[in-house]
């Protein structure tokens, strides 16, 4: 821009480092005193098996209901929680509602696990699973009702004390997932040595499925290489009946997107989506 042409590029940018520094520190501020106001909330989202057209499980997604804007997205707080440290609060009380909606779910005999995005600063935490059994104690949370989703860049880095506490909890029935497979760069023999029973797709690698002849021989490769490996697939993003048929030929059965429902509140999503175990119906 003209008006720029005079500075020094290094004083620009070291004037918008700055910036962005003090609106961080006061997003940071905001961000624990929500917590003590309780404005932060759950909402679910579906995840369907096609194949007997079922709802298998909820990924709870949260949001920061600001008094005085509309439902501010992850997005824009979760990447700066996790520079600040506030992700280890705010994951705790993450946790701490999904253990307690689970074991709810779990007595009403809702046949949906629930899933919960962990990120690499939480679980980087030496006490982390001892946090997570507490919650689970608390609320006596069946381990089989709960699914944690762990990035796919952060899932290459996990030492052997983290990758011990997962085997053992999957050996307790708790699902563990990689999120945004396709995101980072895996080293794949790394991949099948991991404790895990899903790799979610993301939905980069989808998008474009129902036009480009490219982006299907990837994403079918990407598939085969998860299925070989004796995992299961789940794709995120699904926005069309188009880009689901294609990955139904590509032999995916485990879909999450816009074009199933949108992730919505507890009550909402209960009443559009909970049946009992024993009568679930199809929703596709
Ligand atoms: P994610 O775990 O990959 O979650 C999927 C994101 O895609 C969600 O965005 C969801 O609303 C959105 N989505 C689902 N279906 C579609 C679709 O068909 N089209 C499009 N365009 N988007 C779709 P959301 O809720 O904004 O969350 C963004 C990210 O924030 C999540 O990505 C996750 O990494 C993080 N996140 C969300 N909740 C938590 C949490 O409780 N703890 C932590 N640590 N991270 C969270
Ligand atoms: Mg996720
Ligand atoms: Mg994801
Ligand atoms: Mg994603």
């Amino acid at each position: 821009h003209a008006k720029h042409q005079g500075r020094n590029r290094a004083e620009m940018f070291t004037a918008e480092l700055a910036l962005e520094a003090a609106d961080r520190a006061e997003l940071e501020r905001d961000l624990l005193l929500a917590l003590q106001r309780d404005e932060f909330i759950l909402e679910f989202q579906p995840q369907v098996e096609v194949v007997s057209g079922r709802v298998v499980t909820a990924e709870a997604l949260v949001r920061w209901a600001h008094p005085e804007r509309d439902l501010v997205m992850p997005g824009f707080f979760v990447p700066v929680a996790e520079e600040s440290g506030a992700i280890v609060a705010l994951g705790d009380w993450v946790m701490s509602r999904v253990c307690e909606t689970a074991a709810r779910w779990a007595k009403a005999d809702i046949g949906q696990r629930i899933a919960v995005n962990i990120s690499s600063r939480e679980l980087s935490q030496a006490d982390f699973f001892l946090r997570l059994r507490h919650a689970m104690a608390s609320y006596q949370t069946p381990p089989h009702m709960l699914e944690l989703e762990i990035s796919e860049s952060l899932a290459m880095e996990l030492d052997e004390r983290v990758l011990g506490q997962l085997r053992a909890l999957r050996k307790e029935g708790t699902r563990i997932t990689i999120d945004d497979f396709g995101t980072g760069y895996s080293n794949l023999s790394r991949l099948k040595e991991l404790p895990i029973d899903r790799v979610k797709i993301d939905r980069s690698l989808v998008r474009d499925i129902a036009s480009s002849a490219e982006a299907r021989t990837i994403c079918s490769a990407v598939v085969g290489l998860i299925q070989g490996l004796g995992m299961e697939v789940v794709v995120e993003g699904i926005e069309s009946e188009a880009q689901m048929d294609m990955l139904r030929v590509i032999g995916c059965t485990l879909f999450q997107g816009y074009h199933f429902a949108r992730p919505t509140g507890e009550s909402d999503y209960l009443a559009r989506f909970a049946t009992l175990r024993q009568e679930q119906r199809r929703i596709v």
